[in-house]
């Protein structure tokens, strides 16, 4: 599953088949792997996230991208866009 999250229009959540978090991913690497067609995807935890399906339910976030987010330098957000 993929839907835009309220913590800032330059990231995704991207729901992970694999461990069922909701990790982000800055947009622009997401649209790299759309394009791709592999559906992986860069998260800024580190992890190389396999997408779930659109109908997987929302699952816990990722603590590890969360505290990323969170430590990101202000003007971090602003070379996203
Ligand atoms: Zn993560």
């Amino acid at each position: 599953m993929v839907a835009s999250t309220s913590v800032g229009a330059a990231f995704v959540q991207v729901m992970c088949a694999e461990d069922d978090r909701a990790h982000l991913v800055a947009f622009r690497l997401y649209e790299e792997g759309v394009l791709s067609g592999r559906g992986r995807y860069a998260a800024i935890c580190g992890r190389t996230v396999l997408a779930a399906a659109m109908a997987t339910a929302p699952g816990r976030r990722c603590p590890l991208c969360r505290a990323s987010f969170d430590s990101r330098p202000p003007d971090l957000a602003a070379r996203y866009q």
